[in-house]
């Protein structure tokens, strides 16, 4: 055991967060550093009410370094925290929180961890891109794709929610019922969280629109391959799991905890083995 007095922590909260493989990924990084003295990343339940008082924990614990915030913390964390990254304020959401000496400083790394995936190949310059769903993650995805200047169009059940977000990035925005126009787009992302376990039988627009020219990009990860995914592998298209998002949001999180670069490849080979255990 190499932790000590010194050691500072990281902790993810969230409600739930038993499944979160956020702890093995970085703290698999610290030990590969030789880091895993000066750093340990933990997880604990919490509920949306007590957040508050996380971080009034945080300002008096010098040693509580970080506060990765998952759903449904996200955007309650704003109001407590002394600066916000003009990235994260235009998302309307936090995901990593720095502790400087008391000074809470909050970022969002999710723009960029849907973003590299996407960019590792493809440009996304001009590309017609459908982001299904129009919730928190969907919000920072359509950040990442405006910033790169691909045409967007969001889908949500919800459509006034899509047309309200579509308003803000000055893209476009539609209920579900316009689905059918997926099949034109170069580039599909289910930003819902449909299909996720235990409604793992369940996709989030008919597949039939679907076709092997497109990428198309779960960011759920539970499980890996998704129903949307299995079907679009079918009809031929590239397809990006949902852990790749959580890998590369995770990469500018680790570098703001330690300031020490992330090591990328061993934190993607702790992610995957964790899924050969299912
Ligand atoms: P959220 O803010 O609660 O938004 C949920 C979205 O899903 C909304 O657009 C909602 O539509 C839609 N939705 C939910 N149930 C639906 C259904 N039965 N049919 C159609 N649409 C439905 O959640 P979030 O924070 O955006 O997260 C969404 C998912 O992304 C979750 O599964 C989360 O685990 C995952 N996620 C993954 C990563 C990653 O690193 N891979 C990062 C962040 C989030 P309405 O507006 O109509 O309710």
């Amino acid at each position: 055991m190499r932790i000590n007095a010194k050691t500072k922590f990281i902790v993810i909260i969230g409600d739930p967060v038993d499944h979160s493989l956020s702890p093995a990924i970085h703290n698999g990084g610290y030990k590969k550093l030789g880091i895993d003295n000066q750093f340990v990343y933990l997880g604990s339940n919490v509920k949306v009410t007590d957040v508050k008082k996380v971080v009034e924990a945080m300002r008096v614990m010098k040693n509580f370094r970080g506060l990765t915030c998952t759903v449904p913390h996200k955007i309650e964390i704003l109001k407590y925290l002394d600066w916000i990254d003009p990235i994260a304020k235009k998302i309307g959401a936090v995901n990593t929180v720095v502790n400087e000496d008391g000074f809470l400083k909050g970022y969002n790394t999710d723009w960029y961890g849907a973003i590299i995936p996407l960019e590792k190949i493809t440009k996304l310059s001009g590309k017609r891109v459908a982001v299904i769903g129009a919730g928190g993650a969907a919000r920072a995805i359509v950040y990442g794709l405006i910033l790169k200047e691909a045409k967007v169009k969001i889908f949500n059940r919800t459509k006034e929610k899509a047309i309200s977000l579509a308003k803000e990035f000055n893209c476009q925005g539609g209920g579900l019922e316009e689905q059918e126009e997926i099949k034109n787009f170069d580039i599909v992302i289910n930003a819902t969280s449909v299909g996720m376990k235990p409604f793992d039988n369940q996709s989030p627009i008919t597949t039939f629109y679907l076709n092997k020219k497109q990428i198309v990009f779960d960011i759920v990860y539970s499980p890996l391959k998704t129903m949307f995914l299995k079907a679009a592998e079918e009809k031929g298209a590239k397809i990006i799991y949902g852990t790749e998002m959580l890998l590369y949001q995770a990469v500018p999180q680790f570098e703001l905890y330690t300031g020490y670069q992330a090591p990328i490849e061993t934190m993607k080979g702790i992610l995957y083995k964790s899924y050969e255990k299912y």
